[in-house]
């Protein structure tokens, strides 16, 4: 008897971040598999599932697409009912293409529940409305990462120049060459950034400033996940960012 997989977005972080649905789909699974970016308070739901980490962190070792693939279809094959779970929403930037077809290949049963992703979750933590009538009616999800051997491949910035939101996801780790790319095909240099990092997490915080100076300012990000909005929506945070940088120099 063949189970069911369940490929479902963990959100940004904490529980009540979660639709209903997925709440109820991960306290009804024998088998959770999980990335990294899932956060504990989510897992803890699911005391009674066999639970195994495929976590995928940059510059981190990471478990095989291919053998996660078919651990997937493995452990539904005798009938579990089996749990996908990704951070964010799975259908961005959470390679559900690959694990689909693996899942329909192997003749089984999948749904999709969807998450909140990144971007959104980051708006909400800044206070910021990502689009704004007059100031930005165009928003896009891009990644400068991309699969090994087209390190070269510059063509997500095309979108991120064209949109006037553009949120940048695993991007934090390569703030220089993200603020080159971007200057040299045009982005002004005071183009308002935030570095929101560990959004639905209770160490959540951001960064603002101006492009030219995003590698000073991811360098004070820690080691949690960080995602990096762009645009003139985030004029007022990057303004106050530098009235603050003036203030702490005055009184040092
Ligand atoms: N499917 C996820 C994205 C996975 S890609 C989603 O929909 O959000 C991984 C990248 O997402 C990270 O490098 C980071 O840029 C961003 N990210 C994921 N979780 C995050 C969090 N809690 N806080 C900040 N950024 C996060």
């Amino acid at each position: 008897m063949s189970g069911k997989v369940y490929l479902v977005g963990a959100g940004p972080g904490s529980a009540d971040l979660l639709t209903v649905r997925a709440a109820r789909l991960i306290e009804q699974a024998d088998v959770i598999l999980h990335d990294a970016l899932v956060c504990q308070e989510v897992l803890d739901l699911a005391p009674q599932a066999r639970k195994i980490l495929v976590g995928k962190r940059a510059g981190q070792v990471s478990t095989d697409q291919g053998f996660i693939n078919r651990l997937l279809v493995a452990s539904a094959k005798d009938g579990s009912i089996v749990v996908r779970l990704k951070g964010g929403d799975p259908m961005v930037f959470g390679r559900a293409h690959e694990e689909i077809l693996a899942c329909q290949k192997a003749g089984l049963d999948i749904e999709i529940v969807p998450g909140i992703t990144t971007a959104v979750a980051a708006a909400a933590q800044i206070g910021t409305s990502l689009t704004r009538r007059g100031v930005s009616r165009s928003l896009a999800f891009v990644t400068p990462t991309i699969a090994k051997g087209s390190q070269n491949d510059t063509s997500w910035a095309d979108v991120a120049v064209a949109s006037q939101t553009c949120a940048i996801y695993m991007g934090a780790g390569q703030a220089d060459s993200v603020r080159d790319t971007l200057m040299t095909r045009g982005l002004r240099a005071d183009l308002p950034v935030v570095l929101v990092h560990d959004v639905g997490r209770p160490n959540a915080g951001h960064i603002a400033g101006h492009l030219n100076e995003l590698p000073a300012l991811a360098q004070n990000l820690g080691t949690g996940p960080a995602i990096l909005l762009i645009g003139d929506v985030f004029a007022d945070l990057s303004s106050h960012a530098a009235i603050d940088q003036l203030n702490s120099v005055r009184h040092a």
